[in-house]
């Protein structure tokens, strides 16, 4: 039973490494980048009111062909690869990622506004994730933010980054005017 939460663990934050990097590479914008383009649709998207998933959803269809990529590339395609070699494992996982983008992953959690507890700083739902939406450039962790405090794409990391940049420019812009 240990053998099983511990690899299960295991699987899980790999597998949540793998779509944080697909989603920083997402982002990536260039005119090669079919996962830039197709990622593009799902930050165009209206999640609008309703907490009941669209019919097409059951059937692992995000309302067109982009949305869809982007979900099959970014969480489907390596659960896939599990249970091509330890079954059980993907089986499980693969049954949470249904479970999660049908009822969840629309304005449930995901893309709720008003989840704003200070949780969301770990489950990266509601306003973690919208952050994302509103800034691109940070937030990318889906299902636990631990790889955004990692690899520092926070939005309170890049924002503090940011402001000291701005700073050191404006402090090397004044001394230039004082030489
Ligand atoms: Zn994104
Ligand atoms: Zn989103």
């Amino acid at each position: 039973m240990i053998e099983f939460i511990v690899k299960m663990a295991l699987y899980f934050l790999l597998w949540t490494l793998y779509s944080y990097t697909m989603h920083v590479i997402a982002h990536i914008p260039h005119k090669r980048n079919v996962l830039h383009k197709i990622h593009l649709a799902h930050h165009r998207y209206d999640y609008g009111d309703s907490k009941w998933p669209p019919w097409h959803d059951f059937f692992f269809w995000f309302g067109g062909w982009k949305e869809s990529l982007d979900v099959w590339i970014t969480f489907t395609l390596p659960i896939l690869v599990l249970i091509w070699f330890d079954p059980v494992y993907g089986i499980c996982l693969f049954g949470f990622h249904y479970i999660y983008e049908i009822f969840l992953s629309r304005n449930v959690l995901d893309h709720n506004p008003r989840l704003t507890g200070a949780y969301t700083n770990v489950i990266p739902v509601g306003q973690f994730h919208l952050k994302h939406h509103k800034f691109y450039k940070c937030n990318y962790s889906f299902f636990i933010s631990i790889w955004d405090y990692l690899f520092r794409t926070n939005d309170s990391h890049v924002f503090k980054a940011r402001r000291t940049r701005k700073t050191e420019r404006e402090r090397a812009a004044a001394e230039e005017g004082v030489h």
